[in-house]
């Protein structure tokens, strides 16, 4: 009777709370994001009870709500601890040294990771790329970055956890003075290592914008057309184009997203200007809004990125004060624009626009089926203009210094500069700025990594491409890539890579699609034969044919792009998987080995077999 008259209490309280949480999102379903995002803060899990309070307060059914809530990897059905240290598990944090860390975290905390310890103060996990591939070993600490982890630093944390101190104590005596850009930069090292022309050298205040409102939309769009800006996501496409679609496209709502989802492993150049030009970020997008008659944005911030909410917050916050944002911007009759900072929750698959725009509506990120496209009907069914960081940037900086002039840097068909974020076996990781048109033999010499014998150009879902291949010229007319530069030296096992990235799409297929998400599994698992010596060249030609399957069948980009890993690699270093398929024996071939399959048997037995022991009668 007390425990029920307990519950029934605690069921009241929880359902109180959630009412307030909900209440600061006026209830509203498309917030839910949001909405659960805060009951995991609170609560260190979603509850079935908060699910039914949050379904009560939106409208929704519970089945809506825990269907949001079980697909984002920072949202829990199950508690957590009040501090969650999220070890990041990219391989290039594995390279520079993660299993020590963890190893070390585990000892400390005396748990294994994916466990919580016993008084539920601490869970210890692995999460794919944070974004910091330039100063690896990284992890979260619930809100917190840390980086260029060691055994040592993983000891003193937690040591520093247990005696009670916050995650953000661990950054800085005085954190909480610091300003939001001091607290970042505290955390994480920007790490330029060459500043361009374009977005990392001398930018003036709200030169573009002020431009932009001396010409009508139609001129700022001719004028972005004519740059040549292309998407800086990878896609590359028009930019000009794109909002002209929108501005075109017959409604009386429009919106602006900015995507600053950026997952893919070995990206982190928008984290720079996220951090280092906030302003000019939200200039380019009140410029695009401009152009296309939007009223409202979106700033969707991935969740590892949460260290710069308070940072993006007090830009947002300045530039309504200054009238750069809200009312009759800058004076301007009518022209009314503001943005909301829509935070992601651990998705890699929101980076996809239309999973992007389906989290920003409050549901599981997963995407839109094609056409029609998001630019004629986006969000909630409005043209939307979705654009990365580094692509608002660009138009606002087109409209301060001109097209031609950023049409005449870059080469012929991919014009301006790029940011690269260059990682892995190299001397100086960081973020370059460079036009467009270089080799990767010209950027590997800055980086310090002209030793490589594989670069990854584009990340998994781009291009590894051989020494024979490094004056390949990085650009849309050559090798495409997002920014995503990640170097491989001589000693790494190309197929341990491709295993790796393999099973990274596995865990980020949003499922919905059989060919990506069974067709991964059985690639990462022929890829697993290679590495274990029982591929037969058989294999070769079913490696290529799956591949072409899930190309050719999957709903979005994810899919269309996870089996590059093996292609690339098949195609550039093709004698490693030779190397790994063994000659048959007495005319009989090894698929399969029985006595690695049978070793969990033996264990859970608790005995040997009769048949595949040999020394089963000793
Ligand atoms: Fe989801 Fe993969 Fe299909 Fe994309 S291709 S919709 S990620 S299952």
């Amino acid at each position: 009777m007390t425990n029920a008259i307990t519950r029934g209490s605690q069921t009241t309280g929880t359902h109180d709370q959630v009412a307030l949480i909900c209440g600061r999102y006026g209830n509203d379903p498309q917030r839910m994001l949001d909405i659960l995002r805060d009951v995991q803060d609170q609560y260190r899990c979603i509850s079935r009870d908060a699910m039914q309070a949050v379904a009560i307060k939106t409208g929704l059914s519970q089945v809506a709500v825990e269907g949001v809530a079980s697909f984002y990897a920072f949202l829990s059905l199950t508690p957590k601890g009040r501090v969650t240290i999220r070890l990041c598990d990219d391989i290039i944090d594995r390279f520079a040294g993660l299993d020590a860390v963890a190893t070390a975290f585990e000892a400390a905390l005396g748990i294994t990771v994916g466990q919580t310890t016993a008084d539920g103060a601490i869970s210890l996990e692995y999460t794919p790329c944070i974004g910091m591939c330039d100063q690896a070993p990284a992890a979260m600490i619930n809100d917190v970055v840390v980086t260029a982890l060691t055994p040592e630093k993983a000891r003193a944390i937690t040591a520093a956890l247990n005696d009670g101190r916050r995650p953000e104590d661990l950054i800085a005596k005085n954190f909480d003075t610091l300003t939001p850009h001091a607290q970042a930069a505290q955390m994480v090292k920007d790490n330029i290592k060459h500043a361009g022309a374009v977005l990392l050298g001398p930018v003036p205040d709200e030169a573009g914008l002020k431009n932009a409102l001396v010409q009508n939309p139609a001129q700022i769009i001719d004028q972005i057309a004519a740059s040549g800006l292309r998407g800086c996501g990878g896609a590359g496409f028009s930019t000009g184009r794109k909002w002209r679609f929108a501005a075109q496209t017959d409604d009386d709502r429009r919106f602006i997203i900015c995507n600053a989802d950026e997952g893919e492993p070995g990206t982190f150049k928008d984290r720079i200007l996220l951090t280092e030009r906030p302003h000019l970020l939200i200039e380019g997008m009140t410029i695009a809004a401009r152009a296309v008659g939007a009223r409202e944005g979106i700033l969707y911030l991935r969740g590892e990125y949460v260290y710069l909410r308070p940072l993006i917050q007090e830009v947002l916050e300045e530039r309504r004060t200054k009238g750069l944002l809200g009312q009759n911007i800058l004076g301007v009759d009518g022209f009314d624009f503001d943005i909301r900072l829509q935070m992601g929750a651990g998705a890699y698959i929101c980076g996809e626009e239309g999973a992007l725009i389906s989290s920003c509506e409050g549901l599981p990120g997963e995407p839109k089926t094609r056409p029609p496209y998001p630019v004629t009907h986006g969000y909630l069914g409005h043209p939307t203009v979705v654009n990365n960081v580094e692509t608002f940037c660009h138009a606002a900086r087109i409209m301060d210094r001109g097209a031609q002039w950023f049409f005449d840097m870059g080469s012929d068909g991919s014009h301006g500069t790029k940011l690269f974020s260059v990682s892995g076996d190299c001397i100086n990781p960081g973020i370059y700025e460079l036009p467009y048109g270089l080799s990767v033999r010209e950027l590997l010499v800055m980086a310090g990594g002209e030793d490589a014998a594989a670069v990854l150009v584009g990340g998994p879902s781009g291009t590894m491409i051989a020494r024979d291949t490094f004056d390949s010229k990085l650009g849309f007319d050559d090798l495409a890539t997002g920014g995503a530069i990640v170097v491989f030296s001589s000693d790494r096992n190309i197929l341990e890579i491709v295993e790796y990235y393999m099973s990274f799409f596995v865990h980020e297929s949003c499922g919905y699609c059989t060919p990506c998400r069974v067709g991964n599994v059985f690639l990462q698992k022929a890829v697993g034969k290679f590495r274990e010596g029982l591929a037969n060249p058989a294999d070769i030609a079913y490696l290529r044919d799956l591949s072409a399957t899930i190309i050719e069948t999957s709903r979005c980009g994810l899919g269309m792009t996870s089996p590059n890993p093996i292609l690339s690699t098949l195609d550039s270093f093709p004698l490693v998987y030779a190397a790994m398929v063994k000659p048959p024996k007495d005319r009989m071939r090894a698929t399969f080995d029985i006595q690695s399959a049978i070793s969990d048997a033996r264990v859970l037995a608790k005995r040997r077999s009769s048949i595949y022991d040999k020394d089963f009668s000793k």
